[in-house]
């Protein structure tokens, strides 16, 4: 029997780092492994966010800070959020955190109940539904295909919706399918939502900014259901500062304090230095985010041209994020080389990164055991190299012929 928690033994490893540590391991061994699975940019962070944290340690930024978070940084992402994305908020609405997962978490301890509800369209990001099992609340999903860009309708939230309902919780851009709701497609959930005002809307867009369609739009630019949104961000992928550890949620004042009075107990206000940074990264303006842009739309373009010329791999266009989420359910069933049977997306994934030396996530801890996700945040000779192991890898999938006992 377990000495631990039931709590601790029905969570999850998070999918996307356990793939991450199997290839550094196997790199370790002297494999040359191109690591596509972790979603983290390659780009560095800008020298002026760097120049700034070097001088806060001169400063001797280095004392305990409010648990919310400097009031000038608060302040910096309240003008963010009015410039970028024509939001009024005031300062105290502002909890920043050690990263989006952590508001995430802060969130879901703050606001839900145990059985309380949380409505999760599918493929989601691996966190989601491991953080509302750890608040004792019950995930309801609601499955997209590829075919619909894995987008829900109306209908199905309107369906998903129970007297149980606390939140629906997602992402646009997309982690894992780099979709992307339009204005249009927003208004049409709004609607829904409009109708059940017990319902708590959690709009993760640490993604923002990586949109190759048009602005980002938030779903708290609707005012009918504002004062219901919780935004979750974060500088990791905007200002690629995933090793600093710097994410905030944007909501009521209630919630905010809430976030505050849960996090004054178990973290505290996140790394001092950091928080320099990130104000003078807020202060700096999008240059650097507009370059890696377009260079991520580049690779976009490449990674789909070399994924469609797969026999048997099904794909869409994403249209945000740096993700594909490619349906390879083609190859189940299916024989290695050395005649193993692959039986699903885990041992896809498995395969892909012992044969070709690739690392990939298995599309199961996101919701969708069809596919696998591709993080094409990586230099294009480097997924060049990839994509090419990949359909090679594939290519020595051979159909099984059963052959009769009698
Ligand atoms: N949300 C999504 C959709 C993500 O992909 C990630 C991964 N970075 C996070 C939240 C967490 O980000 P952070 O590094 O700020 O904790
Ligand atoms: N969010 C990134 C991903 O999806 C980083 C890893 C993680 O925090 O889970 O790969």
């Amino acid at each position: 029997m377990s000495i631990l928690s039931d709590r601790i033994n029905n969570l999850a490893e998070s999918a996307t780092i356990k793939m991450a540590k199997l290839g550094r391991e196997l790199a370790a061994q002297g494999v040359d492994v191109i690591s596509l699975s972790l979603g983290e940019t390659d780009f560095y962070t800008p020298d002026f966010v760097k120049e700034a944290a070097k001088k806060a340690i001169d400063q001797n930024y280095s004392y305990y800070t409010p648990v919310a978070g400097y009031p000038e940084l608060r302040k910096a992402i309240a003008t963010k959020l009015k410039r970028e994305n024509n939001l009024e908020y005031n300062f105290d609405q502002i909890i920043v955190s050690t990263g989006a997962k952590q508001s995430l978490a802060n969130i879901m301890m703050c606001l839900v109940n145990p059985g309380e509800e949380v409505i999760i369209p599918t493929p989601y990001w691996v966190s989601y539904s491991e953080l509302v099992k750890v608040a004792e609340g019950k995930s309801v999903f609601i499955d997209t295909t590829i075919e619909s860009n894995f987008k829900i309708t109306p209908e199905e939230l309107e369906a998903a919706i129970t007297p149980k309902s606390k939140a629906f919780l997602f992402s646009s851009p997309n982690n894992p399918t780099g979709s992307v709701y339009s204005r249009d497609e927003l208004a049409a959930l709004v609607k829904v939502f409009e109708k059940h005002p017990n319902i708590y809307i959690i709009s993760d867009e640490i993604y923002e900014h990586i949109n190759f369609l048009d602005k980002h739009v938030s779903i708290a630019e609707f005012p009918s259901i504002k004062d219901r949104v919780i935004i979750i961000n974060g500088l990791s992928k905007a200002y690629a500062m995933t090793g600093w550890r710097i994410g905030y949620s944007v909501s009521s004042k209630e919630i905010a304090d809430a976030c505050d009075k849960f996090q004054s107990q178990i973290t505290s206000g996140t790394c001092s230095i950091t928080q320099r940074a990130g104000l003078s990264a807020y202060e700096g303006g999008l240059e650097t985010v507009k370059e890696m842009r377009e260079a991520f739309l580049k690779r976009r373009n490449l990674v789909y041209d070399l994924l469609k010329d797969i026999n048997g791999v099904k794909v869409n266009l994403p249209d945000g994020a740096f993700y594909f989420f490619p349906d390879i359910s083609s190859f189940f069933g299916k024989a290695a080389p050395d005649g193993e049977i692959i039986k699903n997306a885990d041992e896809l994934a498995l395969y892909l990164l012992n044969k070709g030396h690739v690392a990939v996530v298995s599309g199961d801890a996101f919701g969708d055991p069809k596919s696998i996700r591709i993080s094409y945040a990586a230099s294009e000779i480097k997924l060049k190299e990839a994509l090419k192991r990949i359909k090679q890898a594939l290519e020595l999938l051979k159909e099984v012929k059963y052959v009769s006992a009698v």
